[in-house]
């Protein structure tokens, strides 16, 4: 048989009933009746030869049990895990979203105080205008202007900009 026409089948073995994988052509392909393991077998040989099969398709069924158990559990460590991670990251991307939240009213807070008046000549908090607090956020203004949000490329998680939130502005 030439290679390219070698393809993987699969038969099931006329001894143990078990499938088993077995390669041929892929066309007029003679089917093996055994797989490997069986090949010496004699199911109807004498009371020695028929324990030493059944004995063989014992221990290959318990094998092959144990790596299914084996396979269902990893798959199940590994749903765990991809659900351990999804949760870590809800929950995170939840405390960034209140952490800002919290932020933004605490500043709301702040600025209940002090009113931003051109005209008035007092602050709300009691001080001429424009007061301390007031100049501090008018000189944050102008060493942090309003970014340009339109030019924003998403960038792949970490190292991403997290855009300054201003007060007000939701
Ligand atoms: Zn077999
Ligand atoms: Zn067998
Ligand atoms: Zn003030």
């Amino acid at each position: 048989m030439s290679g390219k026409d070698v393809v993987d089948l699969s038969a099931t073995c006329t001894c143990c009933r078990m499938e088993f994988a077995f390669k041929g052509p892929r066309t007029a392909y003679v089917v093996p009746k055994r797989c490997q393991p069986c090949e010496g077998h004699k199911l109807d040989g004498s009371a020695a030869e028929r324990i030493a099969a059944l004995e063989g398709h014992a221990a290959r069924a318990l094998a092959l049990a144990r790596s299914a158990m084996d396979k269902a559990r990893q798959f199940a460590k590994d749903k765990e895990t991809a659900l351990e991670d999804h949760k870590m990251s809800q929950r995170a991307s939840y405390r960034s979203h209140k952490r800002r939240e919290w932020v933004e009213r605490r500043m709301i807070a702040v600025l209940d105080v002090h009113t931003d008046s051109e005209t008035d000549s007092m602050c709300g908090c009691g001080l001429p205008a424009p007061c301390p607090t007031t100049r501090a956020l008018e000189e944050f203004d102008r060493e942090h202007p309003d970014p340009d949000y339109t030019g924003f490329i998403y960038q792949p998680p970490r190292g991403r900009p997290r855009p300054p939130h201003r007060p007000g502005q939701i």
